[in-house]
């Protein structure tokens, strides 16, 4: 077989960054720049693959390359995600190693696309057989599901996934899928009620509509129409390339395949029909006699469909849209709700409704695909979760907050596992550890998340807090007690990442995140971390019929009123995040790093800024400099021998005597210069890949 020498072949630049000379951010993006104009997207930082959104499809994910892949050497032939896989898999299947494949990268940049790659490249080069190609089935079906009610159309990605994904999947000790665990994080549930000029509401919204056929949609009470729905952006319903009807179709094949029983289906579709009619309440004001303004249902058909399909009492979903209950110690006081109230509990609802829906589907995915009685024995987790968002013309806001704290634990796990499993290895081996400087963020973890002090405590504080409490009394609070902690860092010579400068706009805060400075607009930071649902409303969903909608709000339960407050959005993302990290923690890790080559959304296309921009934000020329600072390669000595004994007299056939000593007359005789590798405890290492290659190709001389 012809052996690619595309690691360093100058046509199509460097395949691995490793190698680049000179190595700076010009010559690095350059060398993506030449690549990826010969349609060669994924280029190495020795174990790190960087892939290239090429927006078009591209012949090299076939079932011959899944076969030229399988069991190959990661750096034998050109970068190619399923070496990455194949990587993964071998060494959980034989070497007994929990992985994780950590999939990073801005949006639209290809993550989704990434994970499903490797998904389908284990699916097909692990077991066979009818019970793992069922497991395979499902998990890989889980996918259009879940993308069909947390994927949106937005300006950046036609299919942008709203919502973090972990996924684990369980192996046993042949290296067959037994199944899988799914967690999800943030869904933005914003999106429900309200979309960016130019973007869509989740698929499942018009897929329903164009998809359903005309007898489930009288069932449901709808319409065809999308201009009929308020919660349905007008301006970009369709859109080219996506075919709703058709990816109804493939929704509801995938929910069979997982497992859904159809009368599960049938509640799904029945709650999202609600929460179309939902958006369709209006309110108008009522004069009291006391002079204020008091809300009522405008039109009541909407409300009256709504309650119709969950079985609720229409009285008792309108009284909750005029008064709310407050309770206090032992009293119990009825306010009334004005209109501009009456909206924001509607939306309040929708967005609830909507995001436990979600979860809910999450859990019932994971009932189907989790595995059965055998005890499982090594997992693959992949992470496909948002990249770091920093908005120049739009606000930061609460979301952006939240989603580039959990980046930040990324990237601190990236420095711990990288280094610290390096230095470990390096002592574990007897090797000489030569300290690399790299940017620690430790200090921007902790100034997000520390329990006393953090901003993200600081914040829960605040909505806790009795009296007024607006997003400009935590930005005071932020300053003051930031401000402080900064005096006392600079006391203490550190470097504050809580920046306050005088040229800050009212109302934000800006922090230095390891990947730039963020500017954020306090605005939504106390009502999103709130995430308030009145009472009424969720005792008027408890009181439905619908046994789905029921389970979803079961705070609602009269008999379990609980006057503590549900934890903060804030607090719950914390939560998850640390557990995750915990998880990530024990696995080993495989790094994809997706890049968007331009923000069209087209193919060919190569903006150098664009590019810069976001390798800057990955820290990937820091990455290629920490790579390079120590031995690129390692391998055990008897596997050393064996692969490369044919090329030395001494020791072809065999070598007998101490594996280390077999490799040591190996390099020599093939005249590798010393300086290019230590002898470890256990292992060779290899500083250059370069060396390693050229040993490949005499082998295969
Ligand atoms: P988001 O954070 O918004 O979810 P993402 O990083 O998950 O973004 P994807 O949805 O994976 O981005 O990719 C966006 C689009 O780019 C895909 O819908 C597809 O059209 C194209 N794309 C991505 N990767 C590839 C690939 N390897 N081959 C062909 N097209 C691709
Ligand atoms: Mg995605």
């Amino acid at each position: 077989m012809e052996v690619k020498t595309s690691l360093l072949d100058n046509m199509i630049g460097v395949g691995d960054m490793v190698l680049l000379e000179p190595l700076n951010e010009d010559s690095f993006i350059m060398n993506l720049r030449n690549r990826f104009d010969h349609n060669e997207i994924y280029t190495y930082i020795g174990s790190v693959v960087i892939s290239m959104n090429p927006y078009r499809s591209l012949p090299i994910y076939t079932p011959q390359k899944v076969e030229e892949y399988r069991n190959r050497n990661f750096y034998e032939l050109s970068p190619h995600i399923y070496a990455l896989a194949d990587e993964a898999y071998r060494s959980l299947r034989d070497q007994d190693k929990d992985q994780c494949i950590l999939i990073t990268g801005e949006s639209g940049a290809g993550k989704t696309e990434a994970s499903k790659l490797v998904m389908s490249y284990v699916a097909a080069v692990c077991g066979k057989g009818q019970e793992v190609n069922k497991v395979k089935e499902q998990l890989l079906q889980s996918n259009p599901v879940l993308e069909a009610f947390g994927n949106a159309k937005t300006m950046r990605n036609d299919n942008s996934s709203r919502f973090g994904k972990y996924m684990d999947i369980e192996f046993d000790f042949k290296g067959d899928p037994l199944g899988g665990v799914i967690s999800n994080y943030l869904l933005e549930k914003s999106r429900v009620c309200k979309q960016p000029r130019g973007e869509r509401n989740f698929h499942i919204f018009y897929q329903l509509l164009s998809g359903a056929s005309d007898d489930t949609l009288v069932k449901l009470k709808l319409d065809r129409d999308f201009s009929k729905y308020n919660y349905l952006s007008l301006d970009s319903a369709n859109v080219n390339g996506l075919d709703d009807a058709a990816s109804f179709r493939t929704v509801r094949n995938a929910m069979q395949i997982v497992g859904f029983m159809e009368a599960e289906v049938q509640s799904v579709l029945e709650l999202v029909a609600a929460v179309l009619k939902l958006g369709n309440i209006e309110f108008k004001p009522e004069s009291r006699v006391n002079g204020f303004d008091e809300s009522r249902v405008k039109d009541k058909n909407d409300l009256k469909e709504m309650c119709e399909l969950l079985g609720i009492e229409q009285s008792v979903l309108e009284r909750a849209f005029s008064y709310r209950t407050v309770e206090a110690k032992m009293e119990k006081m009825s306010t009334t709700l004005n209109v501009a109230q009456a909206y924001y509990a509607r939306d309040a609802l929708a967005k609830n409704l909507y995001s436990r829906l979600f979860s809910w589907l999450v859990t019932r995915i994971n009932e189907s695909i989790k595995a059965q009685a055998k005890t499982r024995h090594k997992v693959m987790g992949v992470l496909d979760i948002y990249g770091f968002e920093i908005f120049e013309v739009r606000d930061n806001s609460f979301e952006q907050f939240i989603i580039n704290y959990c980046n930040e634990k990324l990237q601190q796990i990236f420095i711990e596992l990288t280094l610290r499993e390096e230095q470990e290895e390096y002592i574990r081996e007897d090797i000489e550890w030569t300290n690399i400087e790299y940017f620690n963020n430790a200090v921007i973890c902790d100034l997000i998340e520390n329990n006393q002090n953090g901003i993200l405590a600081m914040l829960d504080e605040e909505c806790l807090r009795p009296g007024t409490v607006t997003d400009d009394t935590f930005l005071d609070k932020l300053n003051t007690i930031c401000a402080e902690h900064q005096h006392f860092e600079s006391r203490l010579n550190k470097n504050s990442k809580f920046l306050t400068d005088h040229s800050l706009p009212h109302s934000c805060f800006r922090i230095q995140h390891y990947a730039g400075k963020v500017l954020y607009r306090v605005e939504g930071f106390v009502d999103k971390n709130n995430d308030l649902l009145y009472r009424d409303l969720s005792q008027a969903m408890y009181k439905a019929t619908h046994s789905l909608m029921r389970q979803l709000f079961p705070e609602g339960n009269p008999a379990k009123v609980n006057l503590k407050r549900p934890p903060t959005a804030g607090f719950q993302f914390k939560a998850s995040v640390g557990v995750l990290m915990k998880n990530l923690q024990t696995k080993n890790p495989n790094y994809i790093r997706c890049i968007k080559p331009n923000d069209k959304k087209v193919a060919h296309i190569f903006t150098d800024s664009l590019v810069c921009h976001q390798v800057r934000y990955l820290g990937l020329v820091e990455n290629v400099r920490v790579r390079r600072a120590g031995y690129a390669f390692r391998q055990p000595y008897e596997s050393c021998l064996e692969r490369y004994k044919m090329l030395c007299k001494k020791t072809w056939p065999h070598w007998r005597g101490p594996a280390r000593d077999g490799v040591e007359v190996l390099l020599t005789d093939c005249s590798v210069p010393t300086e290019e590798f230590a002898y470890g405890r256990s292992k060779i290492f290899i500083r250059n890949p370069r060396t390693l290659f050229t040993l490949e190709e005499r082998r295969r001389a």
